[in-house]
């Protein structure tokens, strides 16, 4: 009875049977084989030479991925062809049964995901589970889609004139990710693509592959047909390929800003749809009226967590003159209390930068800021950590008496690294916000309502936290900053992928007699 009213997927709701409430296990001991492509429903081994996996907090090679060549990505492109023309003609209640099974068993996972994340990206398990949340919540957005995508009807528009608006999904869709939200970053698009009736490929950083693989096996295991979503690992050359094939119809991207603009270009001269969101810098303006002790502690998670990698970090914290000293020695010691180490000891705050050079960035970067003037209140350069000499530690780095104009306060550091902008009142605070090149995000702290409205009102970032330290929109809200943190219009998560996924056809109807 069940396979006679689904007919077409029988082969899919067969799979998801026999896979449902039978969680698998997952390894999450390293070494681990080397990262697999996932192409037409099958695993195989990207074609060209790659690079290792290494562990930020130990320096030990965990994994190797390959690197897909431009024949790995026509065949995936043309198995994503070929799966649509099915899927696309597909109930939209069928489409999301699927994503049901991948919401339990990425709940039922979790842990083991997060302890293969912590292995290859060095955040703690803490963070690396309130990722994976954020990533299953988007897939929860998506289950809802039958309702997002509808488009609109209005009897007698014009004189015996029905319109209807409807929304159709388009093909091939690519989404090109980056090292510091491996598990999460996928999700604000993978679910929204199949659910509106696309076949969708990933395209994951080749510094933390092995998440998105431990993915694709519950993909794999989730009911979808063959070839509708795929994983092709990869570097330059890989997104090249992506970005100029003809039967890719849109690209999302999410890195740093030089990639995202180069990105946007391309795909977009090759007519594609894109969205691509780029680095960060982003502000916390404290005034008189805040909480001084939950600003300090807000501040100091809001840079540091994550070891800072994380676009909406605010590392430039603008304060106001009067509460400028005490707000400094509240961060200074929040600081110095924050625990450096490996992420899977639970008495861990800060875990390991992703590589060496990225660590000796960030140092060059501190060193930038002494060179420029900047007061150096806390020096977080010696993050050693006993049994792990190998690993990528920075120790939180506090910066006062920053001026807007320094390097430290306008480029991104990507680093456990944050600089004390005092500022006479609210209004200079909003003018050094909006004179930043980029727009991502922004936190106030104040007990004024005023003050709230006029941050509000005027700063011209993408993510806004009143009495909040991260500005992190929840999945049903789209994410996305401004300026040079973004190139495109529609903006990853929530009803903003359904349009992105999708393009309207209006029938305009006469039926004279009826
Ligand atoms: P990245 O730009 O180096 O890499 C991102 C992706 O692009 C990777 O998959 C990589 O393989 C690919 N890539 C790298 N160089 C390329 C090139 N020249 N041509 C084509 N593809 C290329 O970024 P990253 O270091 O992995 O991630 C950190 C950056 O991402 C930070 O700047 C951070 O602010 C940004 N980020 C932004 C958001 C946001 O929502 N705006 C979210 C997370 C991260």
């Amino acid at each position: 009875m069940f396979y006679l009213l689904f007919g077409k997927c029988r082969k899919d709701l067969l799979r998801r049977e026999h896979s449902f409430g039978r969680p698998m296990t997952l390894d999450a001991s390293p070494p681990w084989d080397d990262v697999q492509n996932y192409i037409d429903g099958g695993w195989r081994t990207p074609s060209g030479d790659g690079q290792d996996v290494v562990n930020p907090a130990t320096g030990e090679a965990i994994s190797y991925v390959g690197f897909s060549s431009e024949d790995d990505v026509n065949a995936a492109v043309h198995a994503g062809q070929e799966a649509f023309e099915a899927w696309s003609e597909t109930p939209i209640e069928e489409r999301i049964q699927p994503l049901f099974e991948l919401k339990q068993s990425l709940e039922d996972h979790q842990d083991e995901l997060a302890e293969i994340l912590v292995r290859e990206h060095g955040k703690t398990f803490a963070e690396a589970k309130g990722e994976l949340r954020r990533g299953i919540e988007n897939v929860e957005v998506a289950c809802g889609t039958p309702s997002m995508m509808q488009a609109g009807h209005l009897p007698n528009a014009a004189p015996e004139i029905d319109e209807t608006a409807v929304r159709k999904p388009l093909g091939v869709f690519t989404a090109i990710t980056p090292f510091n939200f491996p598990g999460m970053i996928p999700l604000w698009f993978l679910p929204y693509a199949v659910a509106t009736g696309n076949a969708f490929i990933l395209k994951p950083s080749e510094q933390d592959p092995v998440v998105a693989q431990r993915l694709f096996e519950l993909i794999d295991a989730a009911g979808f047909p063959d070839g509708l979503v795929q994983l092709v690992n990869g570097s330059v050359d890989t997104v090249n390929a992506l970005l100029d094939h003809d039967g890719i119809e849109g690209v999302s991207f999410v890195g740093s800003t030089p990639v995202a603009k180069t990105i946007y270009e391309r795909a977009a001269a090759n007519g594609k749809r894109v969205q691509a969101q780029g680095g960060a810098k982003n502000h916390i303006i404290v005034t008189e009226t805040a909480d001084l002790d939950f600003a300090a502690k807000k501040t100091v998670s809001s840079a540091c967590a994550c070891g800072g990698e994380r676009c909406l970090a605010n590392d430039v914290v603008v304060v106001e003159e009067g509460i400028y000293d005490e707000f400094a020695s509240r961060v200074i010691e929040e600081s110095k209390a924050q625990t450096v180490g490996y992420g899977l000891d639970s008495e861990t705050d800060i875990g390991a930068l992703i590589t060496p050079e990225h660590e000796s960035r960030v140092r060059d970067m501190i060193a930038t800021g002494i060179d420029e003037g900047a007061e150096l209140l806390l020096d977080g350069r010696d993050g050693a950590v006993d049994g792990y000499e190998n690993g990528n530690f920075l120790a939180p780095t506090v910066f006062g008496d920053v001026a807007p104009e320094m390097t430290v306060a306008r480029e991104e550091i990507f680093g456990p690294v944050l600089g004390l902008v005092p500022v006479e009142n609210v209004d200079e605070a909003i003018e050094v916000l909006n004179r930043s090149d980029f727009g991502n995000a922004a936190s106030l702290f104040t007990g004024s309502g005023a003050d709230a409205r006029a941050v509000r009102h005027r700063a011209d970032v993408g993510n806004l936290g009143v009495n909040t330290g991260t500005a992190a929109p929840m999945a049903f809200f789209h994410f996305g900053g401004r300026k040079a943190s973004f190139f495109g219009d529609l903006h990853a998560q929530g009803e903003d992928m359904i349009h992105f996924y999708t393009d309207k056809t209006i029938y305009i109807e006469r039926w004279p007699s009826a």
